[in-house]
């Protein structure tokens, strides 16, 4: 197996040791669209003995574009995100662990799914659950790299725990509710997930052989510009997360709908539901609007709603930004 790997075990930082240091290692990449899938199929391929990828979503032709994992065959298939990516990937690399999980990261979960990691990466769209990754990565002295993609610009952070400022420090106490709105008009091209993606990598690699020379800067990159610029960030005497208060792990700001970045949809959860039997909501849906399932996910359209449910009582509720609307349709369908 050492041969799979001789182009990156020549490569001095790495060496037979880091390699071997590589495949002892577990990393939990938190979100699977456009950063996620280029972090996933690099860390797969340097041989990464355990890779654990969440993600809450099914795959539609607009993520296409940049996420470079999936392909028409998963759309068709109704694959969530994370099914995808471990199924392809497993052909990638049948010598390691690769584990996918379709689940909404929430503070009741997070502390399970980041068991045993070595390092957590972020590929999501949204602040909360990133605070959330914050928390539970200064708790649990886990050190994660924050990455971020909008329009041609793109962002990341290296956080070592109680070592580096966190990213509540950077961001400050707001949970980036303006931030968020913007990327449903900003839009993205596929260059800039893709460096930011292996700017992640490259981090993650680093921290998993030991190298020294961690980016302890905010790193910003405008493709369409070609700026590159590297910032110094102050740990903050007031951040609340470095003082131990880990306020997104205590579920201090959850609630049970969450409006997609980018997507016009709404994420509803329902904490009371443990598994739903697809079997009998599509019945009791049938004479009431179109339904198909699958293992994996069950779709549903009635008027002009749509809405994508799965197996842990989660709904993406589509065509839609109203959160009260979106409950509403919940409650009417699925029952509370
Ligand atoms: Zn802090």
């Amino acid at each position: 197996m050492i041969d799979r790997y001789s182009r990156q075990t020549i490569f001095p930082g790495i060496g037979d040791e880091g390699q071997r240091r590589l495949g002892n290692s577990c990393v939990v990449i938190i979100g699977c669209g456009a950063l996620g899938t280029i972090i996933a199929t690099s860390l797969v391929r340097a041989g990464v003995g355990k890779v654990r990828i969440i993600d809450r979503d099914f795959i539609e032709y607009h993520n296409l574009q940049r996420q470079a994992l999936f392909d028409e065959d998963d759309i068709k298939n109704q694959l969530p995100k994370a099914i995808a990516a471990e199924r392809h990937l497993k052909r990638v690399n049948s010598s390691i662990e690769i584990q996918g999980i379709v689940a909404d990261v929430n503070y009741t979960n997070i502390e399970r799914f980041v068991r045993g990691a070595d390092i957590i990466l972020d590929g999501l769209d949204n602040f909360e659950t990133r605070f959330l990754i914050n928390d539970v990565s200064l708790k649990n002295k886990i050190p994660w790299v924050y990455g971020g993609a909008i329009s041609s610009f793109g962002m990341t952070m290296t956080i070592i725990p109680h070592a580096t400022p966190c990213f509540r420090c950077f961001i400050g106490s707001s949970t980036g509710r303006g931030i968020i709105q913007t990327c449903d008009t900003a839009g993205v091209i596929s260059p800039i997930p893709f460096i930011i993606g292996s700017l992640q990598t490259a981090e993650a690699m680093k921290i998993l052989v030991g190298a020294e020379n961690i980016n302890r800067e905010l790193i910003t990159i405008d493709v369409w510009k070609g700026t590159f610029h590297r910032f110094k960030i102050s740990p903050r005497r007031s951040c609340p997360t470095c003082q131990g208060k880990y306020e997104f792990l205590e579920g201090k700001f959850g609630g049970r709908t969450t409006v997609l970045c980018g997507q016009n949809a709404v994420q509803v959860s329902n904490p009371k539901v443990e598994r739903l039997s697809f079997k009998e909501l599509a019945a009791h849906l049938k004479p009431v609007g179109e339904v198909s399932y699958n293992e994996f996910m069950l779709r549903f359209s009635a008027d002009t709603h749509e809405m994508v449910i799965f197996p842990d009582g989660r709904a993406i509720v589509k065509n839609t930004t109203d959160d009260s609307l979106a409950r509403g349709l919940y409650a009417k369908y699925i029952g509370t």
